[in-house]
């Protein structure tokens, strides 16, 4: 079967040819039917060798839907065909992260090698998948596996963080959202569903603030030096109750802080490098940081369940899976709009 493999450090993806894999006991075997390319695969792809947390060559692809291709051994609960997406973040399943569904959390995955798919397992990028265990497959039912595979991540992450925040975004309240690309434009429209806050986002073009006008921001403002200020006039110098960031690079960290208001959560959600000082007299009153990670199991049905209602609208571009690394080279170059999703088998 063809898959896209992460193969030599510092090297672009390619596409080859590698065995189909057999699903063992308790595993799941699934027809890959779409695969989202999220932005943590170029940063994981620019980490030198010594900091790569697992072995090369790696499938990459860690937004993954399909239909049930077999089951291994002693698997319940789903017939062959069935469509599905998979829940990422793998854990052990019985820590006390994992006991709540925060598998995200796990405290053992690291001691016991478990990664996810495409961040260590074999991922999605692949005509064929296997996922470890059927707990960490969701019904799809009638939803599009197309439109409905960056939930599993371009969706299930900003509902993670803003979940958290929602006491904050109260009538009144303005949520800031920082790159506005995979994640960011389903964040705006993940708080425009759930909080009556007015939503202001930034980023670097015209085109991908048009999106973001598109998918409900209240205010668009381009994302330089001036942002921050621009986000305080807009709040009539008070600053914002929710920042997210998506990019977590310096500057935009540094804008995140900035937009900050009283009590305000800034979260930082990229994985850019960036990180903010915090101290009494620093940051405003009772400002809370945060820097979560993905999602629980129970929130991607939830995230999933907001899709159904319809009030989600995910913006893709789906590409063969021969092409992933043109794709790839698109994503690096910031010219997606939305999320770009590889259909393996057309
Ligand atoms: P993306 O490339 O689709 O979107 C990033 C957006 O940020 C683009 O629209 C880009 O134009 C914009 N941008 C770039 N520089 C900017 C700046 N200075 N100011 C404002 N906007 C700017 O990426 P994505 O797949 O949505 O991922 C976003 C980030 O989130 C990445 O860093 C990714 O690694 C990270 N991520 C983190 C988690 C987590 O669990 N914490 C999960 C998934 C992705
Ligand atoms: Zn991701
Ligand atoms: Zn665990």
């Amino acid at each position: 079967m063809k898959a896209v493999q992460y193969r030599t450090v510092g090297e672009a993806p390619e596409v080859v040819t590698v065995d189909r894999p057999e699903p063992g006991p308790g595993q799941v075997l699934l027809k890959v039917t779409a695969a989202g390319v999220c932005h943590s695969d170029i940063a994981v792809m620019s980490w030198p060798a010594e900091s790569l947390p697992f072995p090369l060559p790696l499938t990459l692809g860690h937004e993954g839907a399909g239909t049930v291709a077999a089951l291994g051994e002693g698997v319940t609960g789903f017939e062959i065909g069935d469509p599905v997406a998979v829940y990422g973040p793998w854990g052990c399943g019985s820590c006390l992260m994992c006991a709540q569904g925060k598998e995200n959390y796990c405290l053992r995955a690291a001691e016991l090698g478990i990664r996810p798919p495409g961040l260590g397992a074999p991922g999605a990028l692949a005509e064929y998948m296997v996922v470890d265990d059927p707990r960490h497959l969701v019904p799809l039912g009638d939803l599009d596996p197309v439109t409905a595979v960056p939930l599993t991540d371009a969706g299930l992450t900003p509902y993670h963080a803003i979940k958290t925040s929602l006491p904050k975004l109260t009538p009144g309240s303005t949520a800031v959202v920082i790159g506005t690309g995979g994640l960011g434009h389903v964040a705006i429209q993940l708080l425009r569903a759930l909080t009556p806050a007015r939503v202001i986002a930034l980023d670097v073009t015209e085109e991908k603030l048009d999106l973001a006008r598109e998918v409900g921001a209240h205010e668009t403002v381009l994302s330089d030096a001036d942002a921050a200020g621009r986000v305080r006039e807009l709040t009539g110098g008070l600053g914002a109750q929710a920042v997210f960031d998506f990019v977590g690079a310096p500057p935009t960290v540094a804008t995140a802080s900035a937009c900050a208001g009283v009590e305000a959560d800034v979260t930082v959600v990229g994985i850019g490098g960036g990180a903010a000082p915090v101290g009494f007299g620093v940051v405003p009153y009772d400002a809370a940081f945060r820097a979560p990670y993905w999602g629980s199991r129970s929130e991607l049905i939830e995230v999933l369940d907001l899709a159904r209602a319809g009030v989600l609208d995910v913006h893709v571009e789906t590409y063969p899976l021969d092409r992933a690394p043109e794709v790839y080279e698109r994503l690096h170059a910031g010219r997606v709009n939305g999320r770009a999703v590889l259909l393996p088998h057309g």
